[in-house]
């Protein structure tokens, strides 16, 4: 699949867009199955990653009374699951923020069908929409037949985490602590890490982003098959950065989009938002959601100050000076600068996405098996697909 393809189903599917198309949200969305899982296994398993998939991972371990520990290499949990409390009166998502499926989902990760109920979510269909095309922002209004999906109105994905998944496994995760290899040659699998621990496991569940599966950031040994190494060489990541920014005055739409109508319903690579739209916020917080060559544009740029003045100057530019006149204060987030993540999310370019998604999860030797968003097929790069792949990857773990 080219890029043009893949950027074509995400519009149908969400994935990886702010934004998603109304008509098909949620379609062919499957049931996660059930956490408990019949199983023979009576071993322990290291999780490597402590991002939407690695807490799943482990949370349906807990569930199963499996002794299991999760390594994390940063120092806080989360991964592209971040929130910052006090930018606003509201607190932000600095990476997913969108919920790119139906809100229920929010009960299938956690099995408990009260989790929906219980929190607010708001229905996010942008009402004034511009587009910047040619030099020149035009009102695009109509627009908004074609977007809605959902978002948090009081909390965030990583409050999500926090609340729900995080207090029945947070005393077995541990922190700062980088996996740099992973031997399964003897009878049980050996993690070290960046300090020099040594552990054992009989079972290793590596959640990491494909970025850092392609830096080899991680020795195997054994080595990954040439087979795993040429699909995980031809998933894409590329950069990701996303900036908020507390202006006096609002001046700016719902949404402003880029290019014609065509390439805005087509592209995900750069959107402004109002990120207060619904949050029942006074402030002005405008947000900047950006992957890809347009993320690398901002984030090529080497400093904050530097990205935060283009910004600055790209609304200035559209939008009549009016961002430095009523500029506050912001706050960025660059994903490529992450260590452990280094960009924003998964793509498959080329070959067959099952076929691909199939070689990567193939346990080795029935002892390291792999988890994480880009292992999804139906919601690759969001946070659902990566719960999504650790319900799967678990149970044909537990099953084996
Ligand atoms: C800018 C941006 C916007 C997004 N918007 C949305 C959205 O609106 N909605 C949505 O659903 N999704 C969105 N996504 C995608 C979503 O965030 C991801 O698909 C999902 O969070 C990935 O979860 P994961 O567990 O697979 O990986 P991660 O969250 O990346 O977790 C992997 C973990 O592994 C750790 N790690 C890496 N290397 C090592 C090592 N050597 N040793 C130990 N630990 C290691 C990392 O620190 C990280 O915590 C967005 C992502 C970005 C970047």
């Amino acid at each position: 699949m080219d890029k043009r393809e893949f950027i074509k189903k995400g519009l149908t599917l969400g994935a990886g867009l702010p934004f998603l198309s109304i008509i098909l949200q949620s379609c062919g969305e499957e049931s996660l199955g059930a956490p408990l899982i019949d199983t023979n296994f009576s071993g322990n398993v290291i999780i490597v990653g402590a991002g939407a998939a690695g807490m799943t991972a482990a949370y349906l371990l807990q569930r199963n009374n499996i002794p299991y520990e999760v390594i994390e290499a940063a120092p806080v949990i989360g991964g592209r699951v971040k929130r910052i409390q006090d930018f606003a009166d509201f607190p932000i998502d600095l990476g997913a923020e969108w919920i790119h499926t139906d809100p229920s989902i929010l009960s299938e990760i956690v099995n408990d069908p009260t989790v929906t109920g219980d929190i607010d979510f708001i229905t996010y269909n942008p009402q004034t929409i511009h587009l910047y095309k040619n030099g020149k922002v035009r009102e695009r209004n109509w627009f908004n037949n074609f977007y809605s999906e959902w978002k948090f109105k009081n909390t965030t994905w990583f409050g999500f985490f926090e609340r729900f998944i995080l207090p029945s496994i947070e005393d077995n995760i541990t922190l700062n602590l980088p996996v740099t290899s992973i031997d399964s040659s003897g009878s049980t699998t050996t993690v070290t890490t960046a300090h020099g621990n040594v552990r054992q496991a009989d079972r290793v569940i590596v959640t990491v982003p494909i970025k850092i599966l392609q830096d080899e950031v991680i020795e195997f040994r054994p080595a990954l098959s040439s087979e795993k190494r040429e699909v995980i060489n031809n998933i894409s990541m590329d950069d990701g950065l996303k900036v908020f920014i507390e202006f006096k005055e609002r001046f700016y739409p719902d949404a402003l989009l880029f290019g014609s109508f065509i390439e805005a319903l087509t592209a995900d690579d750069k959107t402004y938002y109002d990120a207060a739209f619904r949050k029942g916020s006074n402030r002005n917080i405008l947000g900047l959601f950006t992957i890809n060559d347009e993320a690398t544009r901002y984030t090529s740029l080497g400093s904050d100050e530097r990205i935060i003045e283009e910004v600055i100057n790209e609304l200035d530019d559209m939008f009549d000076g009016q961002a430095s006149l009523h500029y506050q204060n912001h706050v960025i987030q660059n994903w490529s600068a992450e260590p452990y993540i280094r960009g924003s999310y998964s793509y498959t370019f080329s070959g067959s996405q099952n076929s691909m998604v199939d070689t990567l999860k193939a346990p080795i030797n029935n002892k390291i098996y792999f988890a994480g968003e880009a292992l999804s097929i139906d919601a690759q790069a969001t946070v659902h697909g990566a719960s999504e792949s650790a319900y799967d990857t678990v149970r044909r773990m537990l099953s084996a």
